[in-house]
């Protein structure tokens, strides 16, 4: 649960330059943060910059930006990146515990924005230190919440979500008054299938599944928008974040990408947060909290506005979010195999291993087949995160036997 915090953290006080770190810095959310960054340029110092594969979108982003130290974690890039930056001053680094040291380096904010649950030690060491983190990754909190969480308590890290659904509810969560809400409203664009018939569902590809209509995102998060899967995520994220029970979050599609959430109060007001969609404003509410910053972002014009429809979610066509529930009801480690079946058949899917649909059915097939306990160390996350990827896989080769089978036999 995040507490609102009243403590304005020193590097605030300061009001001098605040040092950042930007995990994920080469993706869609790092580079957003970075072009928000570099609109006040003379209000931060850039302590690292972290990328997986992209070496050559690393080298230029820190040679135009200059941060202290950047890390490539595929560490066969090593010679690129440190010939890239020979001369220019900035440390190079690689592997995955460099990721980690990167992480671990004094910035007074950090951008957590690696994709997946392998963002999980980076964001533990970020937590571990104190520091205000903005935490857009979202696989953490499913797998983990509850020792994030935790430890930001313990270490004095102040967590600002950064999705933007939960930065919406964030905004206008009134924590004093937390008897007086009634639920919170999760929006949903449904991504690009969400009326889409049942009979074309199945033939969708890669290609046309990342083709969201109203956001610009990485790859992972896109296909799990068309599965829905995003909102299952989500939907186990709000409730870490927020202290409500499950019953009182409600999930809503809306497919224009305006109202991107708020919560309903016991006395008829429903307070949401507005705006065209666009995860600079996220990441600016992120990095200016507890003030608010100017960002790029171009106000919302209502007069523009001609249509905001609502529309209820359909389990049967999409049975993400009704497996997210029944994992976020069983506790333990469930949520866990979700996420680690889901990252696995979202990669098999975009490699065309498998079909769209089949992305639901190995995950259903993954969480059928193990059983639940309650993980009490990141060690015991990692554990049930790697076997829930072996039976994950295992169920993709066997979809891809039968998807090869009806090919070859026509
Ligand atoms: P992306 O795929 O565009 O970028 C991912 C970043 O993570 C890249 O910089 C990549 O180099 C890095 N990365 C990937 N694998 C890594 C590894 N093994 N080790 C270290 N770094 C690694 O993803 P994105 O769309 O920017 O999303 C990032 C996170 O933010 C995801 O968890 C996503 O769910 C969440 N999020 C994204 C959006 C969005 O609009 N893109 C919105 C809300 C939440
Ligand atoms: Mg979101």
């Amino acid at each position: 649960m995040i507490e609102r915090m009243t403590r304005v953290t020193n590097n605030q006080k300061a009001q001098g330059r605040r040092t950042v770190t930007v995990l994920g810095s080469t993706g869609s959310i790092g580079l957003s943060t970075v072009d928000v960054l570099l609109r006040e340029r003379d209000a931060y110092d850039i302590m690292a910059l972290t990328a997986h594969s992209r070496v050559d979108a690393l080298i230029e982003q820190a040679l135009h930006v200059r941060p202290r130290r950047a890390v490539i974690g595929d560490e066969r890039h090593y010679g690129r990146l440190r010939e890239g930056l020979a001369g220019s001053g900035i440390e190079a680094a690689a592997g995955s515990d460099a990721v980690v040291e990167a992480a671990c380096m004094d910035a007074e904010w950090v951008m957590a924005a690696i994709v997946g649950a392998t963002a999980l030690r980076p964001v533990m060491a970020a937590v571990q230190r104190g520091c205000t983190l903005a935490l857009a990754n979202k696989e953490t909190l499913v797998c983990a919440g509850h020792l994030i969480l935790e430890a930001a308590r313990r270490h004095g890290t102040t967590i600002i979500p950064v999705d933007s659904e939960h930065s919406a509810i964030f905004q206008v969560f009134e924590q004093e008054h937390i008897d007086s809400i009634d639920k919170i409203i999760l929006t949903a664009s449904g991504g690009p299938f969400w009326n889409c018939r049942q009979a074309e569902l199945v033939r969708v590809t890669p290609r046309q599944a990342l083709a969201h209509p109203n956001w610009d995102m990485g790859a992972k998060i896109s296909i799990d928008s068309a599965t829905m899967m995003n909102k299952g995520l989500e939907f186990i994220e709000a409730c870490q974040l927020f202290p409500v029970a499950q019953s009182q979050i409600e999930v809503v599609i809306h497919p224009q990408s305006i109202v991107h959430s708020g919560v309903c109060y016991k006395d008829g007001s429903f307070l949401a947060q507005m705006g065209v969609p666009d995860m600079r404003t996220p990441i600016s509410y992120a990095l200016g909290w507890p003030r608010r910053m100017d960002s790029p972002v171009k106000t919302l014009d209502l007069t523009d506005i001609t249509t905001l429809t609502f529309h209820k979610t359909d389990d049967s066509k999409f049975p993400s979010l009704a497996l997210a529930r029944q994992c976020q009801q069983q506790g333990g480690s469930a949520p866990i195999i979700l996420n680690a079946a889901n990252e696995v058949a979202v990669e098999a899917f975009l490699q065309e291993r498998i079909g769209f649909c089949d992305i639901f059915a190995v995950v259903e097939e993954t969480l059928a087949d193990s059983t639940s306990n309650k993980p009490t160390t990141l060690e015991d996350v990692f554990a049930c995160d790697e076997k829930a990827r072996q039976d994950a896989r295992a169920w993709v080769t066997h979809k891809n036997t039968h998807m090869r089978a009806s090919v070859v036999g026509g």
